[in-house]
């Protein structure tokens, strides 16, 4: 079993798109949606939820006012100024502790939360787990694990070939979540100025993890320029452009009809998107490392 998890350094570049084709491509999959601070995969692929499970992110303190003497030691050493009028502010709580250890009578206390939702669903590609991360709240790198997780679970008991992960955007604590432990990234980006730079970002955190990458540009040829000087950076860093996406108003409608684009129809945006997953399949049955 493989996992592949398809990034991009930014939203808005084509990598739900990629993610909802290769699961239609792929035979014998699980979907991971690892961007659990704005799902979207589920807009394509419309889940049935079987299992949904509250997500625990961390505590938040509380404080008991029948022991509290309003002292005001805790208000001043809280660095978050989350205290206010003797009571926290849930949302400005960091949830240090640091108010437990100030209390002198014990009046602090530390409450788990509740900050968001992990599904386990059917969708017509197989099964995909996915989160939701409630608002303001953090710990999502944390909600990635657990999502990744499940699914591989998931996939050694169905004994899935490979788990395809849709990564968040960024190159964050998140985005090294959904990364840590694949045996490939596919990053998308798009000839633009700020697709290169995110670009690099992503592929320095790949080779950083020692991870294989791979890269696809969507809509190459809207600006050729820009599409050379990315083909030119991946062939410095000996990096394989397996995709080459032309712009299509396939793609829009395909989502429209909440669809992925190679089930849409079969036009030169599918013809590629197939190419680029022959490509990936081929790499990844070449790689011996283990999960
Ligand atoms: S746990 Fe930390 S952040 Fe939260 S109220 Fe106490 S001192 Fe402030
Ligand atoms: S330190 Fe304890 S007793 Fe003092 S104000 Fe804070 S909660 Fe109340």
């Amino acid at each position: 079993m493989k996992q592949l998890t398809i990034i991009s350094g930014k939203g808005g570049t084509g990598k739900t798109t990629i993610t909802s084709a290769f699961a239609h491509l792929a035979e014998n999959g699980v979907l991971a949606d690892s961007d659990v601070d704005a799902a979207d995969l589920y807009l394509i692929l419309l889940p049935v939820i079987k299992q949904q499970e509250p997500y625990v992110g961390g505590s938040k303190a509380f404080i008991d006012e029948s022991q509290c003497t309003q002292c005001g030691e805790c208000v001043g050493m809280c660095c978050f100024d989350a205290i206010h009028n003797f009571r926290v502010d849930t949302i400005s709580c960091e949830g240090c502790t640091l108010c437990t250890y100030v209390c002198p009578e014990g009046a602090v206390v530390m409450k788990e939360q509740i900050s968001g939702e992990w599904f386990v669903s059917s969708t017509r590609e197989g099964t995909m787990v996915h989160a939701k991360l409630g608002i303001a709240e953090d710990n999502s790198g944390k909600l990635v694990s657990m999502v990744r997780q499940k699914a591989k679970e998931i996939a050694e008991k169905e004994n899935n070939e490979i788990i395809l992960i849709d990564g968040p955007p960024g190159i964050g604590c998140p985005v090294i979540a959904s990364i840590t432990g694949a045996d490939m990234v596919l990053v998308v980006t798009e000839p633009a100025l700020s697709g290169l730079h995110d670009m690099k970002r992503v592929l320095d955190m790949a080779k950083h993890f020692n991870i294989p990458a791979f890269v696809c540009i969507n809509k190459f040829d809207i600006n050729p320029d820009n599409t050379a000087c990315i083909e030119k950076r991946c062939k410095e860093r000996g990096v394989d452009v397996v995709g080459r996406i032309p712009y299509d108003k396939s793609v829009t409608a395909a989502m429209i009809n909440r669809k992925s684009v190679v089930e849409y129809d079969c036009g030169e945006v599918s013809r590629e998107v197939n190419k680029m997953w022959e490509k990936v399949t081929a790499a990844l049955a070449g790689l011996n490392r283990k999960i």
